[in-house]
């Protein structure tokens, strides 16, 4: 049986894990915590970042952040996971959905603008697949319009930008503030987990209060007050120091798995160019401004059919290939609650796309031949 996710352990997590027990402190915000954090600056150049018990949380934390209340709108792409969404409505905001590219399922930066009302207060542009939106459009509408801009990175760890400037930035640099995911399916693992970046400095000392159940316990620490109390609204966002020990094996082997991972990614993509040309299939599109991160390997079939006789071949042969989202817009919440637009993009990718078994100890050549 060859599963579609596998976690890959670098061996080091329990050392590590071991060893953050063995200093008596293991609540969060400790020793691991702290080299995640400095791992993450220095390496992706991020202003500040938090660890948090995953990307939901971390979103949670951005909507309270941009002050969302009754009514507010977040304009998002409709291809996403519910957490995306579910952050912002817990605050009481109104989603807007937009419609996928039709190159790719990430959403179609042109049609944003139409979306804008006086109601909006921010923009969430997921890189589905790991791969960039194109932040300079969406920046330079939400400069225009005053808006916040949230990337939602959960997948795109390790995944980089280029825009008009030239500048290759890191996703998750660009936007007042990103979200990422250390879910087991993702790139870096930590079970669960996730981290909030603020890029925006503005942000960076209330963003501290939220995740610390709303107090200045992160200041005191530092020795900054001579004690800590209830300032603000939050909640328990932080993880554990086992948790982030478990992290820390993760982050120290990322060139690794990053190299391991993408090669996978060519493999499939170079291998599959003949059969997926000859059953009109489209293989996955990554823009001249974005980059592979080896997140995912998806095909976009040419219809719901297709898709599942795909899904049942390889069953057949115990390969587990997945469908992703239910467009939020034609979800059954969605239904209840808000006018559905018509999306033909999102629509297809919700019918069409279908991803392959993809994870570090993968051998793509079984899946190659099962197709
Ligand atoms: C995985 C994922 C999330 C949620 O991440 P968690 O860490 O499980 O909360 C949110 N958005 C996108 C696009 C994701 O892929």
């Amino acid at each position: 049986m060859i599963p579609f996710n596998k976690p890959y352990l670098t061996g080091k997590e329990i050392v590590y894990i071991e060893d953050a027990v063995k200093k008596g402190k293991i609540s969060g915000n400790g020793y691991y915590t702290q080299r995640c954090h400095d791992f993450f600056e220095k390496k992706y150049g991020f202003n500040k970042c938090l660890l948090t018990t995953s990307c939901t949380d971390a979103l949670e934390m951005a909507a309270i952040l941009i002050n969302i209340k009754e009514g507010d709108e977040v304009i998002m792409p409709s291809f996403t996971f519910v957490s995306t969404a579910n952050a912002f409505v817990l605050r009481g905001a109104k989603i807007v959905f937009a419609d996928s590219r039709s190159d790719h399922p990430g959403m179609d930066e042109e049609k944003l603008e139409a979306l804008i009302t006086a109601k909006t207060k921010a923009i969430v542009p997921v890189h589905y697949a790991g791969v960039a939106c194109d932040m300079d459009k969406i920046m330079s509408l939400a400069h225009q319009y005053n808006l916040f801009v949230i990337e939602d990175a959960a997948q795109a760890i390790d995944s980089f930008y280029t825009g008009k400037d030239g500048i290759r930035k890191p996703l998750g640099s660009i936007g007042h503030l990103a979200a990422f995911s250390f879910h087991e399916t993702k790139n870096i693992i930590s079970g669960e987990g996730g981290m909030l970046v603020i890029n925006d400095k503005s942000f960076a000392q209330r963003a501290e209060i939220i995740w610390e159940k709303g107090t200045n316990r992160s200041a005191f620490f530092r020795g900054e007050v001579d004690k800590y109390s209830w300032v603000d609204i939050g909640s328990s966002f932080l993880p554990s120091e086992i948790v982030a020990a478990f992290l820390w094996a993760q982050l120290e082997n990322i060139e690794d798995i990053q190299k391991v991972r993408i090669s996978h990614w060519e493999k499939y993509y170079n291998e599959l160019q003949d059969w997926a040309l000859k059953n009109e299939i489209t293989l996955p599109v990554v823009p001249s401004y974005a980059t592979n991160n080896g997140h995912m390997f998806y095909l976009v079939c040419k219809s719901i059919e297709q898709r599942q006789a795909i899904i049942d071949k390889l069953k057949s042969k115990d390969i587990l290939a997945v469908f992703h989202y239910i467009s939020l817009h034609s979800s059954v919440f969605n239904k209840t609650n808000n006018i559905i637009p018509e999306l033909n993009q999102s629509d297809k990718y919700s019918d069409c796309l279908l991803r392959l078994p993809f994870f570090y100890e993968l051998n793509i050549r079984e899946i190659i031949e099962a197709l």
